[in-house]
């Protein structure tokens, strides 16, 4: 929010961009729009900023938080079972897949992981760390990567830019011993929670309290998710009543709260229109794929990578084979498994 104030404050461009966004998601939502149809993907970037060798974080590490933005943003974290029942109705699935670029802004092969040695023994969020002239790394092209940095923050977990600022500066920030599950992870934050919840910011998701300090009056202009006080922290137990909104209390499950990774298991829908929302308004250059459906008649469909020695999943190739008189197409599907589809 402080990074949001400060964009208001000087950038009138911001201000309009902003504006103009939140039009575009009340009109989606008087509509009663239902999102994106299909499956959003999103390449990332990693750029690691380090001052020693432990925030130098391994490879495995970024894969690790890549896996948990894939599980959270499709509603298939394993730990959604905590969610209180009365809230399963409202569960929202976020159709987005984020995948590690393969591709440098040139178009040269990458790890889609960047490595800065710094100077800088700890960041703020004066977006520093953005800049290779101040001791970080630049921004890749906003319009086709997000970008997340990772590095030592004094104070904070990570911020993030919402959509409609300026591109050097878009993407998200995180600690690094807030970033993926195994490495330098810490407890209580070392579920990769810290980037789900930035990436929300992201795309657009207030905090779920709506940011009005412990008030009742301020909203997250998300209709499904209960009108909240403050943030909750730590590890809450259900209820948790305030504002009124008994018998249920405040959604503290929610990714957009500010409690332990382990408490923060769900989007709702309407977080989720919202952000679809912000994809169309925003950052519409993140393509949308067809959604998963079955093979046209006269073909056989095999996953490759759950059949026992398959190659690993690099690339996005499409090959067709032809054998025997009988033509094969192998591809690269939304869920990073090589699949065949044959003709019979
Ligand atoms: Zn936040």
């Amino acid at each position: 929010m402080t990074v949001h104030r400060r964009l208001l404050d000087r950038d009138p461009a911001y201000r309009q961009r902003r504006e103009e966004i939140e039009n575009l998601t009340l009109a989606r939502k008087r509509a009663r729009s239902r999102g994106r149809t299909g499956t959003t993907l999103v390449p990332v970037v990693v750029h690691v900023v380090h001052s020693n060798l432990s925030q130098n974080i391994s490879a495995e590490q970024v894969a690790s938080q890549i896996a948990v933005l894939n599980e959270d943003f499709a509603g298939r974290n394993a730990d959604l079972i905590s969610v209180p029942p009365v809230w399963r109705d409202a569960l929202g699935n976020g159709r987005i897949v984020f995948d590690l670029a393969d591709r440098d802004p040139s178009g040269a092969a990458t790890t889609g992981i960047t490595r800065t040695s710094t100077s800088t023994a700890a960041f703020g969020d004066d977006d520093a760390v953005k800049f290779a002239g101040a001791g970080g790394a630049d921004a890749w092209p906003a319009d086709r990567y997000l970008n997340m940095w990772v590095c030592h923050l004094h104070d904070l977990l990570g911020y993030a830019q919402f959509p409609g600022g300026p591109a050097q500066t878009d993407g998200v920030v995180i600690d690094y011993r807030a970033f993926g599950t195994i490495g330098t992870a810490e407890a209580p934050f070392h579920l990769g929670r810290s980037a789900t919840h930035e990436v929300g910011h992201w795309l657009n998701l207030f905090h779920i309290w709506g940011d009005d300090g412990l008030g009742c009056a301020g909203t997250d202009h998300v209709d499904d998710t209960p009108n909240q006080a403050g943030p909750n922290t730590g590890v809450p137990g259900f209820p948790r009543v305030t504002c009124g909104n008994a018998p249920h209390g405040d959604m503290f499950v929610n990714f957009m709260d500010y409690v332990d990774d382990r408490s923060m298991v769900m989007f709702t829908v309407g977080q989720v229109e919202r952000m679809h929302a912000a994809l169309d308004a925003a950052r519409p250059s993140f393509p949308v794929m067809a959604p998963q459906t079955d093979p046209p008649s006269g073909w056989v469909h095999t996953d490759l990578t759950l059949a026992a020695g398959a190659p690993d999943a690099a690339g996005k190739p499409v090959v067709a084979i032809q054998s025997d008189g009988k033509l094969s197409v192998l591809y690269l599907g939304v869920d990073h498994h090589i699949h065949a589809l044959q003709a019979k």
